[in-house]
């Protein structure tokens, strides 16, 4: 009742949610009382949740920030709501975003941009940017995002949450509107780093419903609470620390490199040398498997069916002209030229092959240390239409987190600090794959 009454209080101003679930929410509460009542606890039992509106949800409408999706109800449930619906949590609604999760700032929604609660001038990051902003507006506890090249960690950072992306396969993707398939990975925004750990606990785990999913067992993350990195072998990568930073974010880096100095932590420099063909790379593969995965949309099977075509192409060409919003057209466009006979070898196998390096440098610098150090974002969050007309210094809000989706290994943002202009900073926590225990370990400390 206090999470929806504060919903009710704030979410005009935030628009953080696409559709509020109340009435099913205060069933489930009171379900939840009685699992409660005959001793059937889990952590989550009845903890009031929400979840970005790529999760799709058996009876309950799922957007995902499109007009294309404007009327579809799912007939099933993804994997990660089923698992922390089992556990007795509740959910309060779904979420806004980026549409089908591309941007950095939640304002490519077809249902508004999402507003920061810190400053409702400024954007609340992207894609989940309404995984980050209910939770820093305290209308939900803890909530589920997507993240493709910085999708939950970016948002958390500019929201001032807790927010981790786990290595590829940790988390099952069975159920979550796909974006770009080899990159796409579940994972938790909350307001502390327990919380994460026991989010992250309950949604990971091998899944017989997504064949990338790993069948390694699941770690109790709530054991890596430790305040202890004694001797743990902090990296900083030099090509993240580059001139042209923002001030206060370089001041909140280094006053957390000295707070990991004083706890223990032995800081060493290394090189990631292939980071600079990151974000090209990235925009490459991305879009191409975009491309390849939003074909599904014709106006046949589900979602938007344009009124009045003549014939069946022209169906298919109107609903998908009337459904997409204009940076989905940018990416099936661009995805489709990088696929093309003649620029494939040029472009997509061009990418895939910077991406195994990429993926080697951070291999190669695992093997010396234990955790990367690194800012989430370049500058704290920018205003709402400062970016938009300019799609391509939009993407450089992600520089630093595509690299770590490239690798598919892990990584976590954590608070570390307010900007002058009273905005979160947020620290990145790279580890190595499968190595989300070190990482939380990391930043229980640091929080
Ligand atoms: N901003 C990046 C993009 O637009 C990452 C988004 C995401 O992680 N889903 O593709």
């Amino acid at each position: 009742q206090s999470c929806l009454a504060r919903i009710e209080a704030t979410d005009t101003r935030v628009n953080a949610f696409i559709t509020i679930t109340g009435d099913e929410a205060l069933k489930a509460a009171a379900a939840a009382d009685q699992q409660i009542a005959a001793g059937n606890i889990h952590s989550l039992t009845g903890v009031p949740l929400a979840l970005k509106d790529i999760f799709v949800t058996k009876g309950i409408r799922t957007t995902c920030a499109s007009k294309m999706l404007d009327n579809y109800i799912p007939p099933y449930d993804s994997t990660s709501w089923l698992k922390l619906k089992d556990c007795g949590a509740v959910m309060l609604g779904k979420l806004n975003q980026d549409e089908f999760a591309m941007g950095s700032s939640c304002e490519n929604s077809a249902y508004g941009p999402t507003r920061n609660p810190w400053n409702s001038e400024c954007i609340p990051g992207g894609s989940s940017g309404g995984s980050a902003a209910a939770v820093a507006a305290q209308q939900a506890i803890a909530t589920l995002g997507t993240d493709t090249g910085g999708s939950i960690r970016q948002p958390a950072s500019h929201c001032g949450c807790v927010g981790l992306k786990p290595t590829y396969g940790r988390v099952s993707r069975y159920g979550v509107i796909a974006y770009a398939s080899s990159l796409d990975q579940v994972g938790p925004v909350t307001r502390d780093v327990t919380d994460a750990a026991i989010m992250l606990g309950t949604v990971a785990g091998h899944d017989p419903l997504d064949s990338t999913s790993v069948a390694m067992p699941v770690p109790d993350y709530t054991r890596s609470l430790l305040s202890d990195v004694k001797g743990m072998k902090i990296a900083l990568p030099k090509e993240y620390f580059i001139d042209g930073l923002d001030p206060d974010v370089q001041k909140a880096m280094d006053a957390a490199i000295e707070t990991y100095r004083k706890l223990g932590a032995e800081i060493v420099e290394i090189t990631l040398p292939h980071t600079d063909y990151a974000v090209a790379c990235y925009y490459l593969i991305a879009t191409a498997e975009a491309s390849s995965n939003l074909a599904r949309y014709e106006g046949v099977r589900f979602g938007h069916r344009a009124a009045e075509a003549k014939n069946l192409l022209e169906m298919f060409m109107k609903s998908r002209a009337e459904g997409f919003g204009a940076e989905v057209k940018r990416r099936i466009m661009l995805g489709t030229y990088a696929l093309s006979s003649g620029y494939y070898d040029a472009y997509y196998l061009k990418a895939q092959k910077v991406r195994t390096l990429i993926m080697q440098d951070f291999l190669k610098a695992f093997e010396g240390v234990d955790v990367i150090l690194t800012p989430v974002a370049p500058t704290p969050a920018f205003k709402i239409g400062e970016k938009t007309s300019d799609p391509l210094q939009m993407y450089l809000s992600d520089i630093f987190t595509i690299p770590v989706n490239l690798a598919g290994t892990c990584g976590i943002s954590v608070p570390a600090g307010i900007s002058q202009s009273g905005l979160p900073i947020g620290l990145q926590l790279i580890g190595r794959p499968f190595g989300e225990e070190t990482i939380i370990r990391a930043a229980y400390a640091f929080e």
